[in-house]
């Protein structure tokens, strides 16, 4: 309908803007980590922590320029199944570093969906950080995948973590919105705009120090009628 499509256009806008100012912080601040890298010689000590801040502000202008994106050209017919198995393949070394596994749940059944895969894989990624981040004594990620009805299909990524408050829960997807000491609040604003720039859905299961399951939906390649 007409609402989504202004909707559509705002997230766009508001997306081109972050991603401009992004990219004219970027380059000073790669200037920056060049002197500052310099002045490493004379004193180590507070320039280890002016390397980490500027670190942080790289960190977060990066989030940023990934917001630019979403043009509809780039869209394609990618198989949801491999784009999971080859976001779990990536991420399985940082899990294995908090003693965290991943399980993957398929029936083998290719399910194509129209996306910009490389935005998917990002909240694919986005979504099992914050899984892993969630469980800092180890535990399982179950990353399911299934069919709905036909018409879209469901990813669920399913962890044994410290579960989220109701507080937090209802405010999830705003900017800066963060319980982590060293954490941007970015993560799931961007997939919150990317599922919702797929026209699928993304919402949220959680009990505290019981796990949260992340829930995205997404409408399935329809065949064309004759
Ligand atoms: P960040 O990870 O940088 O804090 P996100 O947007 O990715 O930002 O997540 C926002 C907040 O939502 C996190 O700080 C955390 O409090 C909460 N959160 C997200 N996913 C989970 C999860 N799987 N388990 C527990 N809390 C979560
Ligand atoms: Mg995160």
């Amino acid at each position: 309908s007409e609402e989504i499509i202004i909707r559509a256009e705002k997230l766009s806008l508001i997306g081109e803007l972050a991603a401009g100012i992004a990219h004219d912080i970027r380059n000073p601040l790669t200037s920056l980590k060049g002197f500052i890298q310099l002045l490493k010689a004379k004193n180590t000590e507070y320039v280890d922590v002016m390397m980490e801040e500027l670190e942080h502000i790289n960190y977060v202008v990066n989030e940023f320029m990934t917001l630019g994106k979403p043009h509809l050209n780039l869209f394609e017919t990618s198989d949801l199944p491999s784009l999971l198995n080859s976001v779990v393949h990536f991420m399985t070394p940082q899990a294995r570093l908090y003693n965290v596994q991943i399980h993957t749940e398929m029936d083998g059944e290719i399910r194509l969906i129209p996306c910009i895969p490389d935005q998917i894989k990002q909240v694919l990624i986005n979504i099992l950080k914050n899984a892993i981040e969630a469980m800092p004594h180890g535990g399982i990620i179950t990353a399911a995948i299934r069919n709905h009805q036909g018409q879209s299909v469901i990813c669920s990524i399913q962890d044994q973590g410290v579960g989220i408050s109701e507080e937090m829960l209802s405010r999830l997807g705003s900017p800066f919105l963060t319980s982590k000491s060293n954490g941007t609040g970015l993560g799931l604003m961007i997939c919150k705009r990317i599922v919702e720039c797929h026209g699928g859905k993304l919402s949220f299961h959680s009990h505290r120090n019981q796990g949260t399951t992340v829930v995205i939906e997404l409408p399935v390649l329809q065949p064309v009628h004759a």
